[in-house]
């Protein structure tokens, strides 16, 4: 039994927690008076005393998009608490009680309703029910808290209201529109809202609304998760994923090893949208964010043209990552994104803009006079000395003067700088973003004192 074993040990936690096992007849909450002892077997053998049919070796849980991660081990129980402490201190912050952490025994066969071994249950108010048996699932879907795939469905069916947004602070402000973390109260998410102003029609805020529905069928983990847009007044507001990394662009120079990581992803990322024939259009560092797990995705990319146009008009400038085709006004194509791709990552590694005589102190956008050097000049090289054959090749080959002579998605993917970092290593990655983090803390709080 899962309580009364933990409650022996004596170890001191901040706090209990709620676990509520779902299974196919109903929910079973269990205290757990010491999470930091939990281990997965502990929790293993609770769930099969409460579904003894069936044959459960793992247990799954939803992340804050609803996508259910596996957990087979202590190490991934660790990960799946660590997650949920988040969770519950961001529900605190907003004033909210904590959700019970939910768990989905992967499971042969279906069990009957049990509670044989006497669970400690339900501990948090839940109105309607006095707390000693299984809640049927009648009764759980009334409660107050609506459960994640439910709140998916009302989050993608763009049911978000600008007064359940409670906004936190800025995380950033670009060409156009200010990016604020913020907490969705009924979905108890935190999300990254971009405000962007825009003096238009209702016409035209029809058509964008309208344009923008594509990014609810956009499905791959290597794009952010588009939540839902509104427009308030003349502001449009786009709730996407928040990602707890941060942009590349604020990274400075990053190693071979985590940047060809990160590049499988973007690459794998670029050929999805091209796969639903979505150019992105605004490929950069910025438009490039990770996490803590290590997930490396793209965001803002050009789907809606009324969009981008009704930006453009506000905010004139030419980009400093557009292909050479672009800044002299040719017609342009995935080339173009590939161009981008390759003047990025050679930022990136290096640690500064690869032309020396763009300095990009204010954003990326600026006077195009100023970008005719990529037009004219030869495309630079990463330095051979300091990085692998392969990466060197794959820069210059995503830099080709040409569109044409750039790769094309296939083969972007099949070159051997992408084939050796596509390992699925994402702890590689999630280590250098925790490094980081910490890095950016320590040396705020030194500038604190
Ligand atoms: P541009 O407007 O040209 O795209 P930009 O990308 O720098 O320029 P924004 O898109 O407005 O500007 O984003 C501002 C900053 O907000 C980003 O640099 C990034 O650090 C942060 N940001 C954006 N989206 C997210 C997100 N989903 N999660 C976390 N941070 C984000
Ligand atoms: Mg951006």
């Amino acid at each position: 039994m899962l309580v009364p074993r933990l409650n022996n040990l004596r170890a001191m936690d901040p706090e209990a927690i709620v676990i509520r096992i779902k299974t196919p007849s109903g929910d079973m909450d269990s205290s757990v008076d010491y999470p930091s002892l939990l281990n997965f077997n502990d929790l293993l053998v609770a769930i099969r005393d409460v579904m003894p049919e069936a044959t459960v070796t793992a247990f799954e849980y939803e992340d804050e998009v609803g996508d259910r991660i596996t957990v087979r081990s202590d190490e991934e129980l660790k990960a799946m608490l660590s997650y949920y402490f988040n969770t519950m201190h961001e529900q605190r912050m907003n004033g909210l009680l904590p959700d019970p952490l939910q768990i989905f025994p992967r499971a042969g066969k279906t069990p009957g309703i049990r509670n044989i071994h006497g669970l400690k249950v339900n501990t948090r108010p839940n109105p309607g029910n006095d707390c000693t048996h299984t809640v049927p699932d009648s009764i759980a879907n009334n409660s107050l808290k609506k459960s994640s795939a439910e709140l998916k469905r009302i989050l993608t069916n763009g049911q978000i209201n600008a007064q359940d947004i409670h906004y936190q602070e800025q995380l950033g402000h670009g060409n156009g529109g200010t990016v604020y973390k913020a907490y969705h109260v009924i979905g108890n998410r935190v999300l990254a809202v971009k405000v962007i102003p825009l003096d238009i029609t209702v016409e035209l805020q029809k058509q964008i609304m309208s344009e923008l529905e594509i990014l609810y069928k956009c499905d791959s983990p290597y794009i952010i998760t588009f939540f839902s847009a509104f427009f308030v007044e003349n502001r449009i507001s786009i709730c996407t994923e928040f990602m707890d990394g941060g942009s590349l662009d604020v990274f400075k120079r990053i190693p071979e090893h985590v940047l060809g990581r990160i590049a499988v992803a973007v690459v794998k990322g670029l050929t999805y949208l091209w796969s639903l024939k979505i150019l992105h259009r605004d490929v950069k560092p910025s438009n490039m964010l990770v996490n803590t797990r290590g997930q490396v995705k793209l965001c803002d990319f050009g789907v809606s043209t009324q969009l981008v146009n009704s930006i453009a008009k506000t905010y004139v400038g030419t980009n400093a990552y557009m292909a050479p085709e672009r800044i002299s006004g040719e017609q342009y194509g995935i080339h173009a994104d590939v161009w981008s791709v390759g003047i990025s990552f050679m930022e990136l590694a290096l640690g500064m803009f690869p032309y020396p005589q763009i300095q990009k102190n204010q954003g990326s956008l600026m006077p195009l006079q100023l970008l005719q050097c990529i037009v004219d000049e030869d495309p630079p090289d990463l330095p051979v000395g300091q990085f692998s054959e392969k990466f060197v090749h794959f820069i210059t080959q995503c830099m080709r003067r040409h569109p044409k002579e750039r790769p094309a998605p296939n083969n972007l993917m099949e070159h051997s700088f992408i084939i050796q970092y596509n390992d699925g290593n994402a702890e590689v990655v999630s280590m250098w973003v925790c490094c980081c983090l910490e890095e950016r803390r320590a040396q705020q709080a030194q500038g604190r004192v």
